[in-house]
């Protein structure tokens, strides 16, 4: 009767340490997973990959109360919620404000390792702060060059499209393009990049196909000509844009073109923050809004 007991006891603990090694085991995220921050007009993406390295690809807004705001109270919260002290790389696609406004209120609550710049200059008072913050957050800082290849570990990739120089007088034209690639699936980040860019690329031969395009430029008609949409092939799109976009972003052209490809375009202005999530086969599309604001 006490051994019967004693052997119950064995087999309780051993099932308990079971357990318990099978949670730790399988308890790891094992998906890719990219936000899309619903920021306004502007553009705020985070990549968090299976092992829990992060990319942020640009930090800003020209719509909110305080542009400069959006990284220390919307994005530096969600990154902690992910347990993390710091970013592993922090994109500035090109310099324009709607693009970096957040950041420095960013770097100095989550300094980034790496700052990948596209080598442009850009004479503004918020350029300037940028500049002052990276400096601050002591990263190593980098110009991307089409060819480059940041390797994140688990499979995961981040292949740098371009630019492969400055050579627009348009910044938006130098924007970092971005194709991350986790086993079969494909997300391709093209910040502003408009028509001449998008013609630079294919004519570089590079691979564009991806099954998620975050629309060029906020889904301004400047960008995403049917040639593009034809060579990347996506089945979802994402469009960064405001619900009162001084612009009128997205331009019913764009979305109509997106539409007679076949595409599901999802705009942060009506869903809110974007959330695609793929374990390199699959991709699921996940909106929440007003959660990060
Ligand atoms: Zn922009």
């Amino acid at each position: 009767m006490l051994r019967d007991n004693r052997n119950r006891i064995i087999a309780a603990a051993v099932l308990v340490a079971i357990s318990i090694w099978l949670s730790v085991a399988f308890s790891g995220p094992q998906a890719l997973e990219v936000t899309f921050f619903d920021v306004g007009d502007g553009l705020c993406v985070f990549v968090y990959t299976p092992s829990g390295r992060s990319i942020l690809v640009d930090c800003g807004s020209s719509s909110w109360r305080d542009n400069s705001d959006i990284g220390r109270r919307l994005v530096a919260p969600y990154i902690q919620s992910r347990g993390l002290d710091s970013i592993d790389v922090a994109v500035l696609t090109h310099p324009h404000a709607d693009h970096m406004s957040g950041y420095p209120g960013l770097l100095d609550l989550k300094p980034a390792r790496l700052i990948l710049e596209c080598g442009a200059d850009y004479d503004s008072p918020e350029h300037v702060e940028f500049k002052k913050a990276a400096k601050r957050s002591n990263a190593k800082r980098n110009v991307a060059r089409r060819g480059q290849v940041i390797d994140m570990g688990d499979g995961v990739r981040a292949d740098i499209l371009h630019p492969a120089g400055v050579h627009y007088l348009d910044l938006n034209d130098n924007s970092i393009v971005i194709r991350l690639i986790y086993k079969n699936a494909n997300i391709l980040l093209t910040a502003d990049a408009s028509k001449d860019a998008e013609e630079e690329i294919l004519e570089s031969g590079v691979d564009v196909h991806a099954q998620v395009l975050q629309v060029g430029h906020h889904g301004s008609r400047t960008a995403t000509t049917p040639k593009w949409l034809a060579a990347v092939n996506p089945k979802i799109a994402v469009i960064s844009c405001s619900k009162r976009s001084r612009h009128n972003f997205p331009s019913r052209k764009v979305t109509q073109r997106l539409d007679s490809f076949g595409v599901r375009t999802y705009t942060t202005a009506k869903c809110g923050a974007i959330t695609i999530t793929t374990d390199g086969d699959t991709i699921k599309v996940r909106t929440r809004r007003n959660s990060f604001r």
